[in-house]
């Protein structure tokens, strides 16, 4: 058994500062080094053996769509049903390797994403279309999740203090759950995949990972990474293919214990209802972990610092095109510097930068598909029926799947662009009467991720600590960019089941407790 590896306290992994030359070059370097390995083409993991799938399918860059990223196997609900099946077969050996074992794996797999922090930004560049500093955060987030999981698993393996009968040794321990499955995003598809596969991990649990067909890549490297760092290549289960094709085999498999999901609201709710009937054979009631969608409001008072809040907006709605479930797609502003904050919003945005994700100091770059293209655009011509446009709505020339950053104002509670999440650069601007009314305009969602509040009046920062209704929030700050151990993440209402990713709790929603009372 491996003794358990020295472990300071955890700190967030550093930012590289791009304007530092060698930081510059070597990023450079890495999308070289990337490029050369576009349009390779990847297998199914499936219990330690790579399997082939009924044909393949691209991963394209968004920035270049005629350019492949990398082939992948199209998976079908056999092999899904293999995925689950093999995963459950290996649970009862991984289940029972030590915790410190898993703690030195994780720790591993931190190093090696460390050590290739430039080469994941590059994947991540070119197959998500981020620019260099929301790749180097989505890298930075993995190894964060994996460094801080790592000592929550110490913490859960270590003995609980229970009151003691007399007479009696008392004890609460944590095991891990069984097989589960990994469903991801594509907006963090690194970050977010590891948090969710090292949690499950670390715990004890075997898995299947089904990563978006938008950033398959990124997943397939990964998973190499894992069986790099050490992992039993049968505990990790690759699978690749389309979410409707392969989805409900995965969450309706009897043998499948949890489902680990993040994404949209309607995906998320269907896994819910699914794995929520019991199937024959199966002996357990499925866990279900679903974080979904958002439509994250910024407050800004009329007693604030209007520069600041105009920055804190700007960065939240644009920040990856406003493709983030944390993105701000409401500035709801007080009607005494409403008019002032419009000017000085519009200024700002029609000063962002955007171009091809690759090309360092773009401040945007593409959104993930043609798909999300016209889904965007759309709401772009609903926008102009229900609001006024103020910048924005076009398509800037370029074989990306480019959309302007867009601002509409006058936009009200009734309208689709106050209450459905865009997932695009669209930001509403509303208008508030006084501070009651803005907390009211900002809680009258279905969701409940992110809020922000831009005040410098003690009172109403304490009503906004009580009253608005978000699993995160910020005050005097953007909206975005959780930091792992800092602000745990996720949401109220339907912005999904509040597991908060990045705090201490996390890791029991892939361990159940057991009690033990021996007599002595
Ligand atoms: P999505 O369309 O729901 O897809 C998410 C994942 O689910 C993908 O891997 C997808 O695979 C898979 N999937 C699709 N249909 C499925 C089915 N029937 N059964 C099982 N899995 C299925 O979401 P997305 O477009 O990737 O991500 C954007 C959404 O995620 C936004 O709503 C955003 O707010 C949300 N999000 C939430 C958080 C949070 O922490 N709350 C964080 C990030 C993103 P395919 O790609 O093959 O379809």
């Amino acid at each position: 058994m491996s003794p358990l590896p020295k472990m300071e306290t955890f700190r967030n992994e550093p930012y590289r500062d791009f304007s530092l030359p060698s930081h510059r070059q070597a990023m450079e370097e890495a999308l070289a080094k990337v490029r050369s390995q576009l349009g390779q083409e990847y297998d199914l993991w499936i219990h330690g053996e790579r399997v082939k799938g009924s044909g393949v399918f691209a991963s394209l860059n968004p920035s270049h769509p005629s350019e492949i990223v990398g082939l992948h196997q199209k998976a079908d609900p056999a092999l899904a049903a293999r995925a689950v099946e093999s995963a459950h077969r290996y649970f009862k050996s991984w289940s029972r390797t030590p915790y410190e074992e898993r703690v030195h794996l994780t720790l591993q797999a931190a190093r090696l994403l460390r050590e290739r922090k430039d080469e994941f930004n590059a994947w991540l560049i070119l197959e998500a279309g981020k620019n260099w500093p929301e790749a180097e955060a989505d890298t930075s987030e993995a190894i964060d999740f994996c460094e801080y999981y790592a000592r929550q698993m110490v913490r859960f393996a270590s003995p609980e203090p229970l009151v003691q009968m007399p007479g009696e040794h008392d004890e609460l321990v944590y095991l891990p759950l069984g097989a589960g499955v990994i469903i991801p995003p594509w907006n963090f598809p690194l970050a977010i995949l590891v948090g969710m596969t090292m949690a499950a991990l670390v715990a004890g649990n075997t898995v299947v990972i089904k990563p978006s067909s938008d950033t398959p890549t990124i997943a397939a490297k990964f998973v190499e990474l894992l069986l790099e760092a050490g992992f039993p290549s049968q505990a990790v289960n690759l699978l690749t293919g389309s979410g409707s094709v392969v989805g409900d085999a995965l969450v309706e498999h009897p043998l499948t214990r949890f489902v680990s999901f993040t994404g949209s609201k309607d995906v998320g709710l269907r896994i819910n209802e699914l794995a929520a009937r019991p199937q024959k054979g199966q002996i357990w009631i499925k866990r279900v972990v679903a974080e979904m969608g958002g439509k994250d409001a910024i407050v800004v008072d009329h007693e604030t610092d209007l520069d600041q809040a105009v920055a804190g907006v700007v960065v939240s709605a644009y920040g990856f095109q406003g493709q983030k479930c944390s993105a701000c797609s409401r500035a709801i502003v007080d009607s005494k510097v409403y008019d002032e904050f419009l000017d000085r919003l519009k200024a700002r945005v029609v000063g962002l930068r955007q171009g091809p994700a690759e090309e360092y100091g773009n401040d945007l770059g593409p959104v993930i598909n043609e798909r999300a293209r016209k889904t965007i655009l759309n709401y772009i011509e609903i926008g102009k029926g229900e609001g006024r446009l103020v910048c924005g709505g076009g398509v800037p020339p370029g074989e990306g799947y480019f959309v302007e950053p867009t601002v509409f104002a006058e936009i009200e509670p009734r309208h689709r662009l106050f209450q459905e999440e865009i997932f695009g650069p669209v930001l509403a601007v509303t208008r508030a009467r006084d501070f009651d009314h803005a907390l009211e305009l900002a809680n009258d969602s279905e969701y409940g991720l992110t809020g922000a509040v831009y005040t410098k009046n003690p009172e109403k920062i304490a009503r906004a600590k009580q009253e608005f209704f978000v699993g995160n929030l910020y005050i005097n700050r953007k909206c975005t960019g959780a930091m792992v151990g800092a602000h745990p993440f996720g949401g109220f209402h339907l912005s999904g089941t509040d597991s908060k990713a990045g705090g201490p709790d996390y890791l029991l929603q892939f361990l159940q407790a057991k009690s033990i009372a021996t007599k002595l």
